[in-house]
């Protein structure tokens, strides 16, 4: 035919749109190893632990000890559009889960091989069952299991070969990954996490369950870091842009070459880089030498005035009156950071 005909259209298959679409939830090995830790926080888990191998590439191995998955969901477990956690779009307002399109342990099924071993409350054995393309490979097997559930994720995109040479050759995944957990772990200190490559003898991060955030901070991010932090605090009423606030920064004695920001809204990790940026400003701003900051803030907004919707991997979130926020926050870091910057002062003068 000739270059003016016009082309036909075809109807993509399921399989082919259900690759695209996960490649999109799914961009490397970090991607998946956050749904994971995500869902096994949504499963009330007070310890997760993680296994690597190839930077996730060749294996993610994630167990917890959360409430588990029952009998009868395994078979849709992993179809897209299956959750626990939805049922109507209302209750996206509302929603306190992490997930909730039912889309994660779908799209790694369609780019890796995915095994599940669970146990509920009450049951003498668990079930082990692995999935391709949404679907159980075969009926669930009976199997000894300790509490929770371990996910098995392997060969990751090995069907998406561009993707898979990319990343190989990039080998920085892993260390991205250890960065992830280190920042969940932080958060969430009332949960043991440890985060192992294959073969090693030590784990990169390992927490212990406590009490105190600035203790989780000293135990994933170091002394040098936890002894140079200023509590943060902040908080408003007015309606239109309500928030409550708490965290820490580092003081005018912290210098790092570039800003660590550990940021939490709702009990979600997100970015949100105009905040980013407007702390940056302050700490440039505000101390002599440029030392980029440490900042871990965790802020409290209605849910109505959060869209986590945007994306989806849920990352980026828009939030209603972000200026007005930002302002405040901006308003509170500066403040602290000159009196901390004041204090050094005179000690060095004294
Ligand atoms: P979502 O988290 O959006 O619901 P997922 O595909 O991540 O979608 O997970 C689908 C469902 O599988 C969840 O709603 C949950 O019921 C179940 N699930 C996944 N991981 C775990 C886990 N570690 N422990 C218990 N249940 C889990
Ligand atoms: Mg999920």
């Amino acid at each position: 035919h000739s270059p003016t005909d016009p082309p036909k259209i075809n109807r993509l298959s399921d399989s082919v749109v259900n690759r695209i679409a996960a490649g999109e939830v799914i961009q490397r090995p970090v991607s998946a190893v956050k749904e994971l830790i995500e869902n096994s926080l949504d499963a009330a888990s007070t310890s997760i632990n993680l296994l690597l191998k190839d930077g996730g590439l060749k294996l993610i191995q994630i167990s917890d000890d959360g409430h588990g998955i029952r009998y009868e969901d395994l078979p849709i477990l992993c179809e897209r559009h299956t959750t626990s956690k939805l049922s109507s779009f209302e209750d996206l307002m509302s929603i306190k889960s992490m997930g909730f399109r039912g889309e994660a342990l779908a799209s790694m099924t369609y780019v890796s091989h995915v095994t599940v071993t669970t146990i509920t409350k009450g049951q003498l054995h668990g079930y082990r069952v692995s999935y391709r393309d949404g679907a159980m490979e075969h009926e669930p097997r009976a199997c000894a299991a300790v509490k929770g559930t371990q996910i098995m994720v392997e060969n990751l995109f090995y069907n998406m070969t561009a993707r898979k040479k990319t990343l190989q050759s990039s080998a920085d995944d892993y260390s991205k990954i250890v960065d992830l957990v280190s920042r969940f772990a932080i958060h969430h200190n009332n949960v043991s996490f440890s985060c192992r490559k294959h073969g090693a003898t030590r784990a990169d991060v390992h927490t212990v369950v406590t009490s105190s955030t600035l203790d989780a901070i000293r135990s994933v991010y170091g002394v040098s870091v936890a002894r140079n932090l200023i509590k943060l605090e902040a908080s408003d009423n007015d309606p239109s842009s309500v928030f409550e606030m708490h965290g820490f920064m580092s003081n005018a004695n912290y210098a790092a070459k570039k800003i660590t920001m550990v940021l939490f809204i709702n009990d979600r990790l997100v970015e949100w880089s105009a905040l980013k940026r407007a702390i940056e400003i302050v700490y440039a701003t505000t101390l002599p030498k440029a030392s980029k900051p440490f900042v871990y803030i965790s802020i409290v907004l209605p849910p109505e005035n959060i869209d986590v919707n945007v994306h989806p991997t849920k990352r980026e979130v828009s939030v209603l009156n972000q200026e007005a926020i930002i302002e405040q926050i901006q308003s509170v870091v500066e403040s602290r950071l000159r009196s901390s910057d004041e204090a050094r002062t005179f000690q060095e003068q004294a």
